[in-house]
């Protein structure tokens, strides 16, 4: 088949003018036989990737799709255009079931949706082998990686369709990004063969913009009302319960706003995705269940109130504001709590030695992101072995930090650490070390003696915030670690002798106190 019916394709069936960006190379490479790996961010366009060649090829193309709920979705938005489209999930009855068979077998479909788990019984690959493939399409393919968050096992299975349709050509699209995501895909998935089409991650109609957290309710009060008011978006936090309580208050103040948690019954899921999708002044307090799939161009910010756990995470979750290409926000506030809270959780968890080390890794590249003193989206596009100029138009490109000599600071906090740590006292952390500092006699500090100490009180030349700031710097660069053993207690490194010997300068971020005083006192 020739690539002008790609093209008669895309403008007659699809009402589109052009490809956009690399459709045409991966529809050209699939119409011809050969197998892809599409990396492309959210909203970029992957779908045209396989439905295009599905109309060229002979035969029907499988989709693999882990969204059910979507599958109708997009089913109908293909019939719509006159696509013979249907889907296999188990929200259908059996006559219903037996019908998409029946138009499968007499060559009736151009594209049939499935679902991982119901494509790899033996019913479903038997109903394949009797009829014609035009092609597999795997889509959502980083869901075959272990260390995500969106592993599904039955993608590890998937490898099956290369095995029993070697010439059958496969392409696996996914909005994930790292190396060593991309590896997995191509090593489970068979895709050795593979040609790799990698677009461009920078998602420029998104502002970033990251603040310490102090009282974190009004801060994201203050932003939603300065900067979102009336606006569609999404606020992240880690539990269940926060998202209600959070919904709660935002309703409280004025604010429509929903909670959405893996917590909640089917039903109210449902009800409240929906609500989201249509109404265009809502803003949905979720947890990271509510995810992949979410399809609304005009989402204008989302808020992350706690840290996520990678940046990977991140990216994903920031990168549904603004899918319409319009200016959306991204925007978060976070504190060394939640750095010590998710160590914890991570050293708590279930997980093998692998496993937490690699958290551990992830949860440390997330918090480099937030320390940066570059712009953030070169941070965040590095992350992905992208390379872009400052985008003038983040945070710390807006307000570049100042940057002042932090070495005698870090060396009173390194000292602090040390005494205690030569106590053998694991049970203090950074609050505790900061009342130290800057001379605070509290009961702990008393009880303990810690008023004693020769750092006790040498530390007054600084706010109890700008401690704060040195301290996670100190993190994020690895001149001070989190001993988990105790209450996320710090503990020093390698790298922080040469600071306590003076023989290393550290030049440090200044705490931007502008943003720092706004969040505080504009609310009553
Ligand atoms: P993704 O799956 O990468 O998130 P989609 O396939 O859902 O993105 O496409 C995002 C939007 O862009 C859709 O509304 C789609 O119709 C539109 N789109 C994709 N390709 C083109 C194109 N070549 N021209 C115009 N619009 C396009
Ligand atoms: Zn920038």
């Amino acid at each position: 088949m020739s690539l002008s019916s790609a093209s008669q394709v895309l403008q007659t069936v699809f009402g589109y003018e052009s490809f956009r960006g690399e459709q045409q190379a991966i529809v050209e490479h699939l119409v011809s036989g050969g197998d892809a790996l599409v990396l492309m961010p959210t909203g970029a366009g992957k779908s045209l990737c396989y439905q295009v060649p599905a109309l060229v090829r002979q035969g029907c193309a499988i989709v693999v799709s882990p969204l059910i709920a979507l599958m109708k979705d997009q089913v109908d938005a293909l019939k719509e255009l006159g696509v013979q489209a249907a889907y296999l999930n188990s929200t259908l009855d059996w006559s219903e079931i037996r019908a998409v068979e029946r138009d499968f077998l007499r060559g009736e479909l151009d594209l049939l949706y499935i679902a991982p788990e119901r494509l790899l019984g033996e019913r479903c690959l038997q109903l394949l082998s009797q009829g014609r493939i035009s092609l597999f399409a795997i889509d959502e393919a980083h869901c075959v990686s272990q260390w995500g968050h969106d592993f599904r096992p039955e993608y590890m299975g998937l490898s099956i369709l290369h095995e029993r349709w070697p010439q059958v050509p496969r392409i696996a699209l996914t909005a994930t990004a790292t190396t060593h995501t991309r590896q997995e895909i191509i090593q489970r998935l068979a895709l050795g063969e593979a040609k790799q089409f990698i677009a461009s991650f920078d998602r420029p109609n998104i502002t970033y913009h990251i603040v310490e957290k102090h009282d974190v309710r009004r801060q994201l009060l203050q932003f939603i009302r300065q900067e979102h008011m009336g606006d569609s978006g999404i606020v992240y936090c880690l539990s269940r319960n926060k998202t209600e309580d959070i919904a709660k208050f935002l309703n409280k103040e004025g604010i429509k706003a929903l909670p959405y948690h893996a917590g909640l019954d089917v039903a109210r899921r449902a009800e409240h995705q929906a609500r989201f999708q249509q109404e265009d002044d809502l803003v949905m307090v979720a947890t990271i269940a509510f995810g992949m799939g979410i399809n609304k161009p005009d989402v204008r910010f989302v808020a992350h109130i706690d840290l996520p756990k990678s940046v990977e995470g991140y990216y994903q979750e920031t990168g549904r504001a603004g899918r319409d290409g319009l200016a959306a926000t991204a925007w978060m506030a976070y504190g060394l709590q939640d750095v010590v809270q998710q160590r914890k959780m991570i050293e708590d968890s279930n997980g093998d030695e692998v496993f937490k080390r690699r958290s551990a890794a992830q949860l440390d590249a997330m918090l480099g992101l937030c320390e940066t003193a570059q712009c953030r989206r070169v941070r965040l596009l590095a992350y992905f072995d992208q390379h872009i100029e400052p985008c003038g138009n983040c945070d710390v490109c807006l307000n570049p930090p100042k940057m002042w000599d932090g070495t005698v600071a870090a060396q009173k906090i390194l000292s602090a650490v040390y005494r205690l740590f030569k106590e053998r006292d694991q049970r203090f952390g950074a609050g505790h070390i900061i009342d130290i500092l800057r001379g605070k006699k509290t009961d702990r500090v008393t009880q303990n003696r810690h008023d004693t100490l020769s750092v006790f009180g040498v530390g007054q030349d600084l706010s109890d915030s700008a401690w704060r700031s040195v301290l996670r710097q100190l993190l994020a660069n690895h001149y001070l670690a989190l001993d988990i053993e105790g209450y996320g207690t710090l503990a020093l490194t390698e790298k922080s002798r040469a600071v306590l010997k003076g023989e290393e300068v550290l030049m440090l971020r200044q705490e931007s106190e502008r943003m720092a005083s706004k969040s505080r006192n504009i609310m009553p």
